[in-house]
């Protein structure tokens, strides 16, 4: 049961050979026995997620069958749920108890999906690896030594080892596809506006998107069915008729054009991700697919570019953690001034102080044309430079990551080294485009390796398909950790 897939799960759940009660027992009790050696999840409470089954099995009983009914869901501590801390990873808000669903979850609890518990993720997604969150490092479940990639490594090493058959995460700048290279499953960041932010509390505004976090683009498929949709309340969601992001899972593949970026492919690429990489685009050519060369000239900006303008969103975000409304407030200050900036001080990690002193530079008067306006001026050559290349292919291929899972530390001390890790990921945001990782080979020290996977705007339902095929005609992403059996 804990490697099977949703659609196996929920055939399962229908004909009762298990109840939700059951299934949820079952990877609770796998929490259990292995969240102490991994620090996946912040937070699990057994009463309240099995009420959440109970319910589900009652419905079940009364005569619903949708596809989530009683399916176990792990929830990156991004999204707010009520009744539940909600911690986003930082001692800010350590004692948190959202009072209210975030939209991604309540369409969860909708759709009758069971809530397992809230997993551990970089300080407010700040992050590639782990490493920022107050609640200490997340191990990866291929080799605990090294990390999981981050913001949502939490969510990533659930998934990997068995914790949980399918979560969300967000994505500000990679934080879905990177774990989702480094720990060996299929993530997807939908288009800038298809998933609600409301209630997911706030990064960088203009690039965070929530996404799922699966073992295969079929469950991808049924998870982004829940989550996606029009929301009133998030003023950048967009009103678009309900898809089924399963529609095209089946469609061929012969005559697909895939670009190739040249930047994408340069130096910097680990060797064994390389191959790993050529090796999925013979497989696509061979399931008929052809590949053409585009260019993205101004992608080698994109990471400068997102450490301006997510800096700045952040600081603007993160002003509301002021000690009064929200969160923690420091034990003793002479005055309301004092009282902020010790409780900021004190709530706050380096990682996010870093990135509030540097969002604030650069909107100060004086800095700011020279950076935030520049910063806004690059991306939008990077969206154009996607623009051109959609012209003369369907999708976009290259890697995720440039390397594998790094050693826990190992980046902990160089923020440039850790903000290189999301090279390849960050312009999608910029671009506001949908892009997916999935698993696509190994390293030789027997680490996962992820494909990256960048469609044109609300090209979900096809991308989803692209990589549906790929994963008909090959097992990488049924492989796993032997800590999963
Ligand atoms: N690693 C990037 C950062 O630290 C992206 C994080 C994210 O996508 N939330 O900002």
């Amino acid at each position: 049961m804990i490697h099977a897939s949703l659609k196996e799960l929920a055939a399962a759940l229908a004909a009762r050979k298990i109840s939700a009660v059951e299934l949820a027992t079952l990877f609770l009790d796998r929490i259990d026995k292995l969240n102490p050696t991994l620090n996946a999840f912040v937070t699990v409470d057994r009463d309240k997620t099995l009420a959440l089954a109970r319910d589900a099995d009652a419905r079940r009983a009364a005569g619903e069958n949708g596809p989530l009914l009683g399916i176990p869901l792990a929830h990156k501590d991004i999204f707010c749920a009520e009744g539940w801390r909600t911690t986003c990873g930082s001692k800010m808000l350590a004692n948190f108890v959202a009072p209210y669903d975030a939209t991604v979850v309540a369409r969860f609890k909708a759709a009758g999906a069971v809530t397992l518990g809230k997993c551990n993720m970089d300080e407010f997604a700040m992050g590639s690896s782990n490493e920022t969150s107050f609640f200490g490092p997340v191990k990866n479940p291929w080799d605990t030594q090294r990390v999981p990639g981050g913001s949502s490594g939490g969510s990533a090493a659930a998934l990997a080892a068995r914790l949980a058959p399918a979560a969300t995460g967000t994505d500000t700048g990679g934080s879905i596809r990177q774990p989702a290279a480094l720990c060996g499953f299929t993530g997807l960041k939908p288009t800038y506006g298809v998933v609600s932010r409301w209630g997911m509390i706030a990064f960088a505004s203009s690039l965070d998107q929530g996404g799922p976090m699966a073992r295969s683009a079929e469950d991808c498929a049924l998870l982004l069915n829940a989550m996606a949709g029009y929301d009133e309340r998030d003023s950048t969601s967009l009103e678009r008729p309900a898809e089924d992001y399963a529609r095209a899972l089946d469609q061929p593949l012969a005559g697909l054009r895939i670009g190739l970026p040249k930047e994408f492919f340069g130096a910097g690429m680990n060797d064994d991700v390389r191959a790993a990489v050529e090796a999925a685009l013979a497989a696509y050519r061979q399931l008929g697919a052809v590949t053409v060369e585009v260019d993205l000239p101004n992608s080698g900006l994109s990471v400068p570019a997102y450490y301006v303008i997510a800096p700045a969103e952040a600081s603007s975000n993160l002003s509301r953690f002021d000690g009064v409304r929200y969160g923690h407030r420091a034990a003793d200050y002479a005055d309301l001034n004092d009282m902020y900036s010790k409780s900021r001080a004190e709530g706050f990690g380096d990682e996010v102080k870093r990135r509030i002193l540097v969002g604030t530079y650069v909107l100060s008067h004086g800095y700011y044309d020279a950076y935030y306006l520049q910063a806004q001026k690059i991306r939008r050559l990077i969206a154009d430079d996607f623009v051109n290349a959609f012209k003369i292919c369907d999708v976009i291929m290259g890697p995720t990551s440039p390397s594998t899972a790094f050693r826990l530390g190992e980046k902990a001390a160089d923020p440039v080294q850790m903000y290189l890790s999301d090279i390849y990921t960050i312009a999608v945001n910029l671009a506001g485009l949908p892009g997916m990782s999935i698993p696509c080979g190994f390293d030789r020290q027997g680490l996962p390796v992820g494909l990256q996977l960048i469609g044109n705007g609300f090209d979900e339902a096809r991308m989803l398909g692209i990589a549906h095929r790929y994963q008909e005609a090959t097992d990488w992403h049924l492989r796993r950790p032997a800590l999963a059996d």
